[in-house]
């Protein structure tokens, strides 16, 4: 089970995460980007910091929303609508819930992804978030199958997200701004799948806790 105060907790901990990683955000989308990254997740993630306290009162779809909502508002570029929108279909899927399911969470990662998917119109190989958010859903729902609970499942969909963002490096952008560099986005990380990464992995840790 996933509870209100581990998806608070998770919230902390990816915006203390953000924090620490802004400048390597920055620097990954500098060389195939706008070098705005860390930049535009840091402005989102400090506002909804700043909302924590009220965050606490709130049931978990309502705060997913709220998150949804903060990030859209706050962040510009490609990332906040997409980031957004992740936070707006998982908060559809928590709807009513006290509490998160192992499998309750595999349908929030689903349509997490299926909203990025749908708004950014990326295709698997294309150097975006989908290419960490992708194959760790697959790896959670597998993990699910073979009989698994939340926490192993997720460290297992943790371990596909990585793989997934080490695949980024080698692919051509085909989405956003990286895209314009053509054969040159090839040997850079991505770095909305970094963060996307990083969001999972923080998720991992609230779990654990
Ligand atoms: P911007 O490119 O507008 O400056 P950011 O730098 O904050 O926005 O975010 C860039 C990241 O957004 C990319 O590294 C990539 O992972 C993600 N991204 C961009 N376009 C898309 C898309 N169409 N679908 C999915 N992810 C995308
Ligand atoms: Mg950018
Ligand atoms: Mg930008």
């Amino acid at each position: 089970m996933v509870t209100q105060a581990q998806i608070i907790e998770w919230l902390q901990v990816y915006a203390n995460v953000i924090d620490h990683h802004k400048e390597e955000l920055t620097e990954l989308d500098a060389a195939i980007g706008d070098a705005d990254h860390g930049i535009n997740m840091e402005r989102g993630f400090k506002k909804i910091k700043t909302l924590i306290g009220t965050l606490k009162g709130q049931d978990i779809s309502g705060i997913l929303k709220t998150v949804s909502m903060t990030l859209i508002s706050s962040i510009g570029g490609a990332s906040g609508p997409l980031y957004g929108t992740w936070f707006l279909r998982a908060s559809a899927i928590a709807a009513d819930k006290e509490e998160l399911t192992a499998e309750d969470l595999l349908y929030l990662l689903q349509a997490g992804l299926n909203g990025v998917l749908e708004r950014g119109k990326a295709q698997l190989g294309d150097k975006t978030m989908v290419d960490v958010l992708s194959p760790s859903v697959a790896a959670y729902e597998q993990a699910l199958s073979e009989g698994l609970d939340v926490v192993p499942a997720l460290r297992i969909a943790v371990a596909a997200a990585e793989h997934g963002l080490q695949e980024t490096i080698p692919m051509l952008a085909k989405k956003g701004r990286a895209s314009y560099l053509g054969e040159r986005s090839i040997g850079h990380q991505d770095p909305g799948g970094t963060s996307a990464y990083l969001m999972l992995r923080s998720l991992l840790e609230a779990v654990e806790s």
